[in-house]
């Protein structure tokens, strides 16, 4: 079978692998469609912590695919299922697995990081994943393409979450790339009045009005603070989310935050660039909630699957462009251009 592995940042290689047979406790997965994640991105140019230099690994952990083999020890799962995989997998017993906060694992391992993921023909799963439901049904009705986008959704779902979004919120998303169009998505269907995008792309400006945003607002040549203060009436937004690994995002979002205004710094800043000056007298006259959120639960994973499922909201319009594994260095070139929004590795 064809496997792409990482090797060393900006070097990934097709290289031809044997099948993996599933011991006792395992599965074995045919990958149907594997969508490429910020986090690819970052691994391919900067290396991840959790891949020692000299290892080689298949990246990917937006999967979704076929079960071909069981193991012997493995109950409620059969050839021919179809499923989908929440990366994370976690330890099974520290203070945050008990709460069902497995992304939030102090060892938590994951598909594409520390097992390979799946930029690849066959997928092994580990026992710990089947065990600790890191393997999902996909109900009838949803493309693979479609569950595998349930994993950045869910991402923005568990952000909803934390900022309990609800009718007559405006909400600001900085950073219209694949994850601001899953915070458009999930804002509109949690019943947000206003949806306002800002970006320094016009051409994924022009993608989130297509999603449904209300307005969008090129950063890049209008002030933002102006554009949003007209945008809502003159209050601010109740909602910001920072959906973007630039600093200065951070400060702008408590100056254009309404009082009582909540804000989710949900993009993570990149290494050396953690510590950011902000008016805190923003936080504290204007009564602000800032607050973060990583990843997604397995629960976040299943609801948003559920939400899908039920048709509630479509991720189809992200998928912006396909590639065969043979293709997986065009697929990371389209992804980091910025042009589109999803690329998806689909079976050849
Ligand atoms: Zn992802
Ligand atoms: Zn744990």
């Amino acid at each position: 079978m064809k496997a792409a592995y990482f090797y060393d940042t900006g070097d990934i290689r097709v290289e031809e692998t044997s099948v993996p047979q599933a011991a006792p406790d395992e599965l074995v997965i045919k990958m149907k469609a594997s969508a490429i994640c910020g986090t690819d991105l970052r691994i391919f140019k900067f290396g991840h912590f959790k891949i020692p230099a000299g290892e080689r690994r298949v990246l990917g952990h937006e999967i979704a695919g076929e079960v071909v083999q069981v193991g012997t020890q493995v109950e409620n799962f059969k050839v021919g299922m179809r499923v989908a995989l929440p990366p994370n997998v976690g330890c099974g017993s520290c203070a945050m697995c008990r709460k069902g906060f497995t992304q939030l694992c102090p060892t938590y391992e994951a598909f594409g990081i520390s097992y390979d993921g799946g930029f690849q023909e066959y997928i092994r799963v580990p026992g710990n994943a089947v065990r600790r439901g890191n393997v999902v049904p996909v109900p009838e009705g949803i493309s693979w393409e479609e569950a595998a986008m349930v994993e950045p959704f869910s991402c923005a779902y568990h952000s909803y979450k934390a900022l309990n979004i609800r009718p007559g919120d405006s909400v600001v998303v900085i950073g219209a790339g694949p994850i601001g169009a899953c915070h458009v998505l999930m804002s509109r269907l949690a019943g947000a009045s206003r949806v306002i995008v800002a970006d320094v792309q016009d051409s994924r400006l022009a993608g989130m009005k297509a999603l449904g945003a209300d307005a969008v607002i090129n950063s890049a040549t209008t002030d933002l603070r102006t554009a949003v203060m007209a945008e809502t009436g003159g209050e601010g937004a109740s909602v910001v989310i920072t959906a973007c690994s630039v600093p200065e995002v951070q400060a702008v979002a408590m100056e254009i935050a309404a009082t009582h205004g909540r804000i989710n710094l949900f993009g993570g800043m990149p290494k050396g660039k953690e510590i950011v000056p902000l008016n805190t007298n923003l936080i504290h006259y204007k009564e602000l909630t800032v607050l973060g959120t990583t990843g997604s639960s397995i629960n976040d994973y299943c609801e948003s699957m559920a939400l899908v499922a039920a048709g509630r909201l479509s991720l189809l319009p992200l998928a912006t462009a396909r590639f065969t594994i043979d293709e997986i260095n065009d697929a990371f070139r389209y992804a980091l251009s910025g042009e589109g929004m999803k690329a998806l590795v689909v079976e050849g």
